[in-house]
């Protein structure tokens, strides 16, 4: 079966945390914009339910905090008990309860978190932590790379079981200096990928061939970072849409989109771990090294 990475992301941009680098923080969706969010997702879990002739991997990418409404996380259980997804996951904050992973396929929904110093304890989210793990649910952690995050991330590093694995995200930017990369790649191995932007026009990339991004009205583009549309999901034009294109950015520089990058080779890398940011030979045989605060 044909296999299609789908990055969803619907209108909702709110959020219940107040991160200093980012535009949604603490921003409060109307009402009616809340509704439409809820409408749009319930029509492209419809969509995905019956397109069983390609076997999904699907990314809920919101703006803002999805786990918050129920809506997402209907959609996560629902859509991890079809049988032509492999993989439903969401980027969260990881704030929410997690007792409704009880009810998903636990072999396909997963969960991509990312620990937000200065919005939540360290020992909360820990907490979350092994819940997800009590219920056997896959999970990634990451951080942020800004200088003041370090030695929280070291400190979760060390309180995480080796068997999870923690990504840091370059902060937008930050120009590393040899020292800094190094400091953060002894925290995750997979730092180099994303310390500095990928050029890529002109190079293959399994965005919109294989992969594909979908706005709340079924709007297709091939990735979040090029925005012209390629087709609409649900008027069917998408399937003509795909096929190998070449990037006509300058650049590309957030993981879910250079995963795609054919040179990059990260599909072989992550394997099923794609979506969720995991990658496939994890743990490594070595453990990553303990690190010691250096502050
Ligand atoms: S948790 Fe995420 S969406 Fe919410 S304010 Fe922080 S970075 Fe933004
Ligand atoms: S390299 Fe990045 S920006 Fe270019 S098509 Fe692929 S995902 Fe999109």
């Amino acid at each position: 079966m044909n296999d299609l990475y789908v990055l969803y992301r619907g209108p909702l941009a709110s959020c219940n945390y107040d991160c200093p680098y980012c535009p949604f923080a603490k921003r409060v969706d109307p009402p009616e914009l809340l509704r439409a969010d809820r409408a749009d997702l319930a029509r492209f879990v419809e969509w995905a339910a019956t397109t069983t002739d390609r076997r999904l991997s699907i990314l809920f990418t919101p703006w803002g905090e999805g786990l918050t409404r129920s809506w997402y996380r209907d959609a996560i259980v629902r859509l991890s008990h079809l049988p032509h997804v492999a993989r439903v996951a969401i980027q969260t904050n990881l704030a929410t309860r997690t007792a409704w992973l009880a009810g998903a396929d636990r072999d396909v929904a997963a969960l991509w978190c990312t620990y937000h110093p200065g919005q939540v304890t360290r020992s909360r989210f820990l907490d979350r932590c092994r819940e997800l793990d009590d219920l056997g649910v896959r999970y990634s952690v990451g951080v942020v790379g800004l200088p003041e995050h370090h030695d929280e991330a070291v400190a979760l590093r060390a309180a995480l079981p080796p068997t999870v694995y923690l990504w840091v995200n370059a902060a937008d930017g930050h120009v590393y200096t040899t020292a800094e990369e190094r400091r953060w790649t002894e925290l995750d191995p997979r730092f180099p990928d994303s310390v500095r932007p990928h050029p890529s026009l002109g190079l293959p990339c399994h965005a919109g061939e294989t992969a594909i991004s979908v706005l709340g009205d079924g709007t297709v583009r091939r990735c979040h970072f090029i925005p012209t549309p390629i087709g609409n999901l649900y008027d069917g034009s998408w399937r003509a849409a795909l096929r190998p294109r070449p990037c006509s950015n300058a650049l590309c520089d957030c993981h879910i989109g250079y995963i795609h990058l054919k040179p990059l080779h990260l599909r072989d890398v992550y394997a099923d771990g794609l979506l969720e940011r995991i990658p496939a030979a994890w743990p490594p045989s070595r453990a990553p090294k303990s690190v010691v605060p250096t502050r």
